[in-house]
């Protein structure tokens, strides 16, 4: 479970979340909405510790992250968010590995396991995104729906039990954003608790139980996805809605 309470974050002079609250329950998937520039991102880095918040609290199980602004020890940050794991819109594989050595590079740095047990998770997770037969190519060879699965697969390798997603598929031609979707789809089917900024509303209605708009670094208003997109309560929320489509 996620808990935030009164995040604040700065860039210099520029106040990017001006106390941003929100919880997330364990299995729950939340989407989060909102202009460009309204601080999704900057939120989304924030629970996983890419960006220092100015102020505020994140815990995450239970765990204080940064408790009123101050974080905690190196060690605690760490356990914390390794359990987290993070899907940006660009893929960030690593072109000089194969696919499997891509998957299985981070959790052979950090975990205690065999390397016939990564190869067995990876070749079961590779199957799971529905690329068995690209365990030996290299990303250069993928399109960028097959890197994006790649991608989440790898992921998945370090075992977390919340995971983050930056528009999974902005990146992507409109014919490949399909087959990333209904990966993403499969692990909320498996209630895997998930934050997911996305621009794709229709994804947002089917698969998400709660809807978050942010707007101007704050959350404008948030509730189940047949409010947020069937009974909108606020002005700025329908602008935006009519204007994404
Ligand atoms: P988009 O939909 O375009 O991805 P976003 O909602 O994710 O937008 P953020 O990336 O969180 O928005 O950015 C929020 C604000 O913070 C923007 O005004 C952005 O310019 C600013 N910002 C983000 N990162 C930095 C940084 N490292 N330094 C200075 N300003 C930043
Ligand atoms: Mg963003």
């Amino acid at each position: 479970a996620i808990e935030v309470t009164d995040l604040k974050k700065s860039f210099g002079q520029l106040d990017v979340l001006k106390r941003v609250s929100f919880n997330v329950k364990a299995g729950e998937v939340v989407a989060v909405i909102g202009p460009s520039g309204s601080g999704k991102s900057t939120m989304l880095r924030s629970l996983v510790h890419l960006e220092d918040v100015t102020g505020g609290t994140i815990r995450i199980h239970d765990k204080a992250l940064v408790e009123n602004g101050q974080y905690a020890s190196a060690g605690d940050i760490k356990s914390i968010t390794t359990g987290m794991g993070m899907v940006f819109q660009h893929f960030n594989l690593f072109p000089h590995l194969t696919v499997q050595d891509n998957l299985e590079l981070a959790p052979k740095l950090v975990k205690k396991v065999s390397k016939a047990e990564l190869r067995r998770q990876s070749t079961e997770l590779l199957a799971k995104v529905g690329l068995a037969d690209k365990a030996d190519a290299y990303p250069s060879r993928l399109s960028g729906g097959q890197k994006q699965r790649v991608a989440i697969a790898r992921a998945m390798m370090m075992n977390p039990d919340i995971l983050l997603f930056d528009e999974p598929t902005s990146a992507l031609d409109p014919e490949l954003t399909g087959e990333v979707l209904r990966v993403i789809k499969k692990l909320a089917e498996e209630h895997m608790t998930m934050v997911i900024v996305t621009h794709e509303m229709n994804f947002a209605r089917d698969v998400a139980d709660r809807v978050i708009f942010m707007d101007n670094g704050e959350i404008a208003e948030s509730g189940t996805p047949e409010q947020i997109f069937g009974n909108p309560q606020l002005e700025r929320t329908k602008v935006f809605l009519n204007r994404v489509g």
